[in-house]
């Protein structure tokens, strides 16, 4: 082997071996992450309803977003689901509130998970950690101004800046769990980049 191909392996070694630290480091972060958005459907139908149904249903989706993130490594929560909360608006507040909680993110389709999120962005200590998911049919850009949710939307645009448009085909915007995926992954390797 000559000297300067046995450096160049020497180096691809050194770079491999980094590249799976930084994997390693990567694994050994797991994020909180909670998911609000609408409740289960009201006839409860939720939890035997075929392909079609559960394509319109925005529980379902949240379902779907916490299995991503439990595969990219996350601790992804749905307060129905994880936990018997009593006064769910009270003690949500408090949970997101904790620095061990990293992400939230909202699907604001219901009045309540629109409530919620209003009350979520005018609280100081969430506001940072939001990630609004919305049809982007529903999306400020596309949709009719003027509704109290298009106007809290432009004002979290204004502020933290995390409205993302979303299809549920993946044919005019990514999916919501694509979105969440890139999102996560980039958000973990800057909080790596910034300990480093
Ligand atoms: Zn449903």
């Amino acid at each position: 082997m000559s000297r300067d191909i046995e450096s160049l392996t020497h180096v691809q070694e050194k770079l491999g071996e980094l590249y799976q630290k930084l994997q390693d480091s990567l694994n050994a972060d797991t994020p909180i992450v909670v998911i609000c958005g609408p409740a289960k459907c009201d006839d409860g139908l939720c939890d035997v309803c075929d392909q079609e149904r559960k394509d319109e249903c925005f529980y379902h989706e949240r379902i779907v977003l916490k299995q991503c993130l439990r595969a990219e490594n996350c601790l992804p929560v749905l307060f129905e689901e994880d936990f018997d909360l009593v006064i769910a608006s009270l003690e949500e507040t408090i949970l997101l509130r904790e620095d061990e909680v990293e992400k939230v993110i909202v699907i604001p389709a219901s009045e309540g998970s629109a409530a919620e999120l209003a009350q979520f962005t005018r609280d100081p200590k969430i506001r940072p950690k939001l990630v609004v998911l919305v049809p982007y049919q529903y999306h400020p850009w596309y949709s009719e101004k003027g509704s109290f949710l298009t106007s809290l939307y432009m004002e979290i645009m204004g502020v933290v800046g995390h409205i993302y448009p979303y299809d549920r085909t993946g044919d005019k915007h990514p999916k919501a769990s694509e979105i969440v995926i890139t999102l996560m992954r980039s958000y973990r390797l800057n909080k790596l980049a910034s300990t480093m």
